[in-house]
């Protein structure tokens, strides 16, 4: 049988010390932490920004990214709570950064099956990351039948965020997880380090064109509808073609950062904080990523 949570939401008390002699907590002891039951035993779970899933199936339960060794240490103790005698099945690393997929042995029960795209290993590997290995990768996709649960089909779109960076597509409960190359209801994180514009771009259309999503559960940030994720769709897209007119035109990044209307995003958080910053991510990859002002075409920067 399938145990599905009751508990709507918990959140970790922060550690409180008091006295003399006390052994002082460490800054993770203080972090906001907590379960969210979406049904079907299918769960968001949170550790201060960031935010990953597990699923309980009929056999056990499946766990996407670890976070970190504290996060995944407390969401272990929550686990073995509330599902007494239920293993862990499955780890499914969404990519490579390290502040997603550490922390993973913490969750492995022995016969656990770690699941990454080979890119991300490879990169584990190449940079001697002390992330847990993967049991099983994959080239292009993978998917992850669960008795009693549904499937979850494993994609790769290419290079967008990070290292071998898949979507989690949980069929049964229509909802898409992506991790850092999709963000709803916030801004993309300041100045896009690691990212990829146009594999943002290009992935996020795949996910909409392939995948029939109704839900989405990021790796940060709100949840959202399939609507949600075109609006962030639309953001990205503006930003870049904003930043690459601007330059076309012959713009100084600061010409741009001045003149370009993203207006219609203002209500997004940390839109204020940090558009400049995005446009100045954006400006940098396509001036070194993508020589764009090494075309012939194009001008000096700020030579209007
Ligand atoms: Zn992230």
């Amino acid at each position: 049988m399938r145990q599905i949570a009751t508990a709507i939401a918990l959140i970790a008390a922060p550690v409180v010390m008091a006295g003399a002699g006390a052994v002082p907590a460490s800054a993770q002891d203080s972090v906001a932490r907590e379960i969210e039951d979406l049904g079907g035993g299918l769960h968001r779970w949170t550790s201060g920004n960031y935010h990953s899933m597990f699923l309980v199936h009929d056999e056990g339960i499946m766990v996407a990214d670890p976070l970190n060794e504290e996060a995944a240490t407390w969401l272990r103790a929550q686990l073995k709570e509330r599902y007494p005698g239920l293993p862990i099945t499955h780890v499914i690393y969404s990519h490579s950064h390290p502040d997603h997929a550490y922390g993973g042995r913490a969750l492995d029960d022995g016969a656990t099956q770690f699941i990454a795209h080979e890119l991300a290993a490879e990169t584990w590997e190449l940079n001697r990351a002390l992330v847990r290995r993967p049991d099983i990768t994959f080239a292009d996709s993978f998917t992850l039948a669960l008795p009693g649960a549904g499937t979850i089909e494993l994609a790769y779109w290419g290079q967008n965020n990070g290292k071998g960076s898949v979507s989690m597509y949980f069929a049964e409960h229509d909802t898409l997880h992506v991790v850092d190359w999709i963000v709803l209801g916030r801004l993309p994180y300041r100045t896009l380090g690691g990212y990829d514009i146009g594999g943002m771009i290009a992935s996020t259309r795949a996910v909409l064109a392939d995948v029939p999503f109704t839900t989405f559960v990021g790796g940060h940030a709100d949840m959202g509808s399939r609507e949600d994720v075109e609006e962030y769709l639309s953001y990205i897209e503006a930003l870049h073609s904003g930043v690459l007119s601007g330059i076309i035109a012959g713009r100084s990044l600061e010409e741009i950062q001045q003149t370009l209307d993203l207006s219609a995003y203002s209500h997004l958080k940390q839109f204020d904080a940090w558009k400049d910053e995005n446009i100045e991510g954006v400006y940098n990859q396509l001036v070194d990523d993508y020589y764009v002002t090494m075309r012939p075409e194009v001008p000096e920067p700020g030579a209007t």
